[in-house]
């Protein structure tokens, strides 16, 4: 019997980490992006809770944690640059601004699409 063939629309975050599951699971598996190249724009991306779990899974943690964009926190500062309010790193996964684990979008697609 032939494989079930999906096609994914976009070959961002989602749908690489999907194409990367399905075609583990047997799907013959196609991603459709509409730029030629690499999609270099967008914000830092957090990995905790599940999304941890979906790079270690895919074999891609030390990867991910070695490109990370070394976030140090958020602080407010007013005009004299006094700190007002400080939401340091969270180590822990939690709901803080910034987790250990930032990654700038077009990294985390560089290493999903293993076109370092
Ligand atoms: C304003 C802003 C705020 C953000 N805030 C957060 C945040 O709070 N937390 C966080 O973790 N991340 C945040 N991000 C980061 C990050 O961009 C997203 O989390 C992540 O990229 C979402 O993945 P995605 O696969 O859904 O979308 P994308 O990575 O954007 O992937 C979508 C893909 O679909 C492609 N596509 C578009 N149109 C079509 C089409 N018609 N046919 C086929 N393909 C198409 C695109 O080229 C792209 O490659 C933010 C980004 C922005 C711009």
């Amino acid at each position: 019997m032939s494989k079930p063939s999906v096609l994914i629309s976009g070959a961002g975050i989602a749908g690489s980490a999907c194409a990367f599951f399905l075609s583990r699971a047997g799907f013959h598996t196609t991603a459709v992006e509409p730029p030629p190249e690499l999609r270099k724009s967008g914000q830092q991306i957090d990995i905790r809770g599940a999304a941890l779990q979906i790079v270690s899974r895919m074999g891609l943690e030390e990867t991910v944690r070695s490109k990370t964009a070394k976030e140090a926190g958020l602080a407010f500062v007013d005009t004299n640059g006094k700190r007002l309010a400080e939401f340091p790193v969270d180590e822990k996964g939690g709901m803080s601004f910034t987790c250990d684990i930032e990654i700038v979008r077009a990294e985390l697609a560089k290493i999903f699409l293993r076109c370092e």
